[in-house]
């Protein structure tokens, strides 16, 4: 059986023909960038991926990490796999030059973490936790801070973790109550964080753990909140990993999916106090967790995708395999060959295809931020990313849960069973909708920040860019079908932006009532339109050299399918959206 393959070739139209990733990099002065460097760097991730971390994957599924009384054991073969992906320099890819990282453009960062996440998720999250924390500390610490830690966390030497959650505090972080008091240069910190993702390990020397907390004199809620580094082992004066810090994990959840990714409760400072150090300004925590955040929101969108894939691969297979069919001469066929089994393939293919576009063209704008000419052009970008990444979290994560559950149904029985693999994709994909913001988080920043804030006006011109696409594909004969749903789309999304705009000052309750719906319509509308883009840049792309053709007109055929079985959903979500508030505020708490 096939472990895992990345694909190559979508991920590649995507970043050539949807990006127009070398016009880009061109434009960006990134001369030494390009689609040609763009492979050969997948090639090697790719490799990494299917032969080294791939195979672990149901091995840590079966023999989780464990705590013994040196803390976090990994699952055998992790260090090794973490070694040889240190090795070959891919914690560095994004990561700043001036702190020895490759600088390289966040698609392609992108890009390669699919690689990772489709092969072992557990493994993954350990350097995906690292990078966001790399950010975090770029964009907040002070140079000796950066300085100290920084290195060591983008070469790998070092991973990192977020420390957030308390028993009290999940997505109300106004409730954080771990303590940060003054001592000479540093902070003692005491408290209890509890579901920190690879909080203990034994796969490097030292772990730098962020942690919020409250300073003595903060203010009450989340303008209290203060961000500290906190690392495992103390330095000593040459800045190496030495004394033993007061954080340790005390003890490990057992839980339905991800089972190599040690999910811990960390205890500060039973011991007299963690020593720690403070990262930006005092009481202004939660700004710089949310650089973490942010980053980590749209890593984990991309934890759906990349499983979905997975379980997708998976079920190909099986389909092309499993004979369930007898011709009238008795000879047998495989299950690929019913129109149900293909029904459920294609689905998986198209939504797979949209959520990726959508996941890359997201990280896109975020370099776009950085590499604009101007403020008001990086205003552009930051708003658009705002945009997009609660829907690239909220939408692909949702609609991984329904995709990984028909890959166990394309297996039939074979699939409910243990054996081959695909019940883990189900397992693991679920946590994706829960961490970095539920769903209903996710739903709630998109209608509260990202679209009432600014009155729907970063939406409007995000459908004015869709109706173009539409627009462009009604010139080409065989698309016009396609075009005119997209067009039909976008009226819903317009619709549903007049209504929200228009109703949701008369009564608190009509954003938190249709925020998660609204979401998923867009998402719905989004990949529309990357699958309408897909479809024009192949359908010009037939009419020239010829080259590819199998999977230009593949691509052609899996945009029709999208535009005829998922695009529809958006209007039945436009109608929820409409629905409102009353059905669901209505009952009393006793009437449930
Ligand atoms: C495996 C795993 C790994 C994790 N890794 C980390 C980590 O590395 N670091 C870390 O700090 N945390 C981590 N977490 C914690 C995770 O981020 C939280 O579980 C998540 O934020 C939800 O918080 P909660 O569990 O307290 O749920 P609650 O906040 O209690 O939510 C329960 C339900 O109420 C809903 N809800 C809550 N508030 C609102 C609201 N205002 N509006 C609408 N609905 C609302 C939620 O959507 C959800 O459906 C991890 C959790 C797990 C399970």
């Amino acid at each position: 059986m096939t472990v895992y393959n990345f694909p190559y070739k979508d991920a590649e139209f995507v970043i050539s023909e949807l990006l127009g990733f070398d016009q880009l990099c061109r434009e960006a002065g990134l001369e030494d960038i390009n689609g040609e460097l763009v492979s050969a760097i997948l090639d090697e991730a790719g490799r990494l991926g299917s032969e080294i971390i791939a195979p672990l994957n149901p091995v840590g599924d079966q023999k989780g990490a464990t705590l013994g009384k040196d803390g976090v054991q990994e699952t055998p073969g992790f260090a090794d796999a973490y070694r040889q992906y240190v090795d070959s320099g891919w914690p560095s890819l994004i990561a700043s030059e001036a702190y020895g990282g490759q600088n390289m453009p966040k698609v392609l960062g992108a890009a390669v973490n699919e690689v990772w996440q489709s092969s072992s998720l557990a493994f993954s999250l350990c350097p995906l936790l690292t990078g966001g924390a790399i950010e975090a500390l770029s964009a907040h610490g002070s140079d000796e801070l950066k300085d100290t830690y920084l290195p060591n966390m983008v070469s790998g030497e070092w991973t990192a973790t977020m420390n957030i959650t308390e028993s009290a505090a999940g997505s109300d972080l106004a409730a954080v109550a771990c303590r940060a008091v003054p001592e000479g240069d540093h902070y003692l910190l005491t408290g209890q964080k509890i579901f920190i993702t690879w909080g203990d390990h034994q796969m490097t020397e030292n772990i730098i753990h962020l942690v919020l907390a409250r300073l003595p004199d903060a203010p009450a809620g989340v303008k209290g909140i203060s961000l500290f580094l906190v690392p495992k082992f103390l330095l000593d004066e040459n800045g190496r990993s030495g004394k033993r810090n007061d954080v340790f994990c005390v003890s490990l959840e057992r839980k339905l999916g991800i089972h190599a990714s040690p999910t811990c409760v960390m205890n500060f400072g039973e011991n007299g106090g963690a020593e720690g150090y403070l990262v930006g300004e005092p009481h202004n925590g939660l700004a710089a967790m949310f650089t973490m955040m942010n980053d980590a929101r749209q890593g984990t969108g991309m934890q759906g995708l990349s499983l979905c894939e997975r379980s997708y691969q998976q079920a190909l297979e099986y389909a092309k395999e499993r004979l369930q069919g007898t011709r009238s001469d008795g000879t047998r066929f495989p299950i690929i060959e019913f129109p149900d089994v293909r029904r459920m393939l294609m689905l998986m293919k198209a939504a797979i295809e949209a959520m990726r576009g959508l996941a890359y063209i997201a990280a896109a704008e975020i370099d776009k931020i950085h590499w604009a000419k101007d403020p008001q052009e990086a205003q552009k970008h930051a708003a658009r990313t705002g945009l997009y990444t609660p829907i690239v979290k909220g939408w692909i994560t949702e609609l991984a849960q329904e995709l990984t559950s028909l890959g166990i149904q394309i297996h039939g029985g074979m699939g409910y069973v243990e054996e081959t693999g695909s019940a883990q994709h189900y397992r693991d994909v679920r946590i994706t909708t829960i961490y970095e913001g539920t769903t209903g988080i996710q739903g709630l920043d998109l209608v509260g920040r990202k679209i009432l804030a600014n009155n729907g006006e970063v939406l409007r011109s995000l459908l004015a860019d869709i109706q173009a696409t539409a627009e462009a594909m009604s010139d080409i004969d065989e698309l016009e079908g396609q075009a005119s749903a997209l067009k039909s789309a976008v009226d819903s999304g317009r619709e549903a932006r007049l209504w929200l705009l228009e109703h949701a000052a008369q009564n608190r309750n009509i954003a938190g009532s249709i925020s998660v719906n609204f979401m998923m319509m867009l998402g719905y509308i989004c990949g529309g339109w990357v699958m309408g883009q897909s479809a024009l840049k192949a359908a010009r792309l037939l009419e020239g050299s010829g080259s590819n053709e199998s999977f230009l007109r593949a691509k052609l055929v899996t945009a029709q399918f999208y535009t005829d079985h998922l695009l529809p959903r958006a209007g039945s979500f436009l109608a929820t959206v409409k629905a409102g508030a009353y059905s669901i505020m209505a009952l009393d708490v006793e009437q449930f």
